[in-house]
């Protein structure tokens, strides 16, 4: 049973989609501005394990991730970059989208451009005009919280003691105290980007248009919502308030919220410089299969401390993955089955199951893997691994890298003339006394799955 963390109820629930075998998913995007940092990607390559595994229970998921293209952060730095909204925002649209290949992240059924869902905004700025939510104030207009009295359930807030239409025009704000919204905004400047609507001219806020763009493609209902911890308040608290208040309908079952990647005990954040991006890292020599294993490693909801230590050990752990899968790609079994290498392979693949189903939990999911590896390199060692399992194991492991998305493809098995060529290389080395270039040589067949024998009649080989 696949239970996951609701932070609207705070506890953990089954998990049932509202309609048939279908999940409806929406995933708050980036807001492109600049390039997106591993704290960012870290949530994305959370949401993307949960969308992942939910294929793995057999769903079908319709996920919706949007492109926040318009926003305070993106007129600032676009002015200052003398370029047109549409050539700015472009420029880091495409390079979120690369990031996110590199990362192995599958790509959302859909992903909406805030800018290409003027209407659908303005429309639900009517909606709620039209029920009374809404207040005009120097041509922008508000959403009145007090018209909707279960404001701050997410979050945890209390309405009382909120001060009486004090309202806030920025989209971002972090005062827990509850405050009127802006839900479109009146150009301050003649050149900011702006559209013509019933109610004046502006551009949206940042709430709103997660709010028209998740119930365009998934309905006015439907079952999760994801994001980073910090969008419960006050972002996703809005979200909630202007769709409940316009459709009177739950706008969301699931709130699925992820913990920060961490600096030094401080959140990973633009705007405390401690960041770094996927290219910094891949300059650095570290693969992004590696960087997804790191992000993944831990569960989503505990918050993960960065260091280039933990990189290390995350290429580490990925190795001894995918050495034993090679191992066994390579292996030459004799036919049948042995009773402990199979029940190692079984509990593997229940180990894993049972650590998603409680909440996504990776790392008890990776436990039962690595005990998995552990005994199977033993048995591997002591020929104790036949035919029906060496197949079960490899099975395993395309199974769980459908939702870690990291161990890439099986390498080629090592052909004998290449093993050759490589044994004449280290003879060669040894002859002329370079022998760490011998060492390495021997290593590299090792890790291969190849063990050499230095013999009176020379080098003999063999496969583990
Ligand atoms: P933004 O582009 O700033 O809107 O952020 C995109 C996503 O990254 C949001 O869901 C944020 O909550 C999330 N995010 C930002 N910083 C971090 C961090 N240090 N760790 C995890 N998620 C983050
Ligand atoms: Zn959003």
């Amino acid at each position: 049973m696949f239970r996951l963390k609701n932070t609207l109820t705070r506890t953990k629930e089954e998990f049932k989609p509202l309609e048939d075998n279908l999940v409806r998913m929406y995933a708050c995007g980036p807001t492109v501005y600049d390039y997106g940092h591993i704290g960012n990607f870290r949530t994305f390559v959370a949401v993307d394990i949960l969308r992942r595994y939910l294929k793995y229970l057999g769903y079908r998921v319709q996920h919706v991730m949007n492109i926040t293209d318009v926003e305070d952060k993106i007129i600032r730095d676009m002015k200052a970059a003398g370029k047109s909204l549409r050539e700015f925002t472009e420029f880091y649209t495409q390079e979120f989208l690369d990031d996110l290949d590199r990362l192995n992240i599958e790509r959302p059924e859909v992903i909406p451009r805030a800018t290409e869902h003027i209407s659908e905004m303005s429309e639900l700025v009517e909606r709620l005009q039209e029920g009374g939510k809404t207040y005009a104030s120097d041509g922008s207009v508000y959403f009145s919280i007090s018209s909707f009295p279960q404001y701050g359930r997410l979050s945890g807030l209390k309405l009382e003691g909120n001060l009486a239409g004090a309202r806030v025009d920025v989209d971002e704000y972090d005062k827990a105290d509850a405050r009127d919204f802006v839900l479109w905004k009146a150009p301050k400047d003649p050149d900011e980007p702006s559209w013509e609507t019933e109610f004046g001219p502006g551009r949206p806020g940042w709430h709103l248009e997660c709010s028209a763009m998740s119930m365009k493609y998934l309905g006015e209902s439907f079952d999760i919502h994801c994001g980073g911890v910090d969008l419960i308040f006050p972002h996703h608290e809005n979200e909630i308030a202007q769709s409940e208040a316009a459709t009177g309908k739950t706008f969301v079952h699931t709130w699925f919220h992820v913990e920060f990647l961490q600096v030094e005990g401080e959140r990973m954040s633009k705007s405390k410089g401690n960041f770094y991006t996927v290219r910094d890292l891949v300059d650095k020599g570290f693969s992004p299969d590696v960087i997804r294993y790191l992000l993944l490693s831990a569960p989503y909801n505990t918050q993960l401390n960065f260091t280039i230590d933990g990189l290390r050990g995350a290429a580490s752990s990925l190795e001894r993955l995918r050495n034993l899968r090679r191992r066994l790609a390579e292996l030459a079994a004799a036919e049948g089955s042995d009773s402990s290498a199979i029940v190692a392979v079984k509990n593997a693949e229940s180990g894993f199951a049972a650590g998603m189903d409680d909440d996504l939990n990776t790392s008890a999911a990776l436990a039962a893997i690595f005990d998995m590896v552990r005994e199977l390199n033993t048995a591997l060692d002591e020929g104790k691994v036949l035919e029906d399992d060496r197949k079960a194991a490899l099975e395993v492991f395309k199974k769980i890298d459908s939702v870690l998305g990291v161990l890439g493809p099986l390498e080629k098995p090592m052909l004998d003339p290449e093993i050759e060529s490589l044994i004449e290389q280290r003879n060669m080395a040894r002859r002329e006394r370079k022998f760490a270039r011998a060492d390495e040589i021997r290593a590299e067949l090792l890790a291969r799955g190849i063990v050499l024998e230095d013999t009176p009649q020379g080098t003999k080989w063999r496969r583990k």
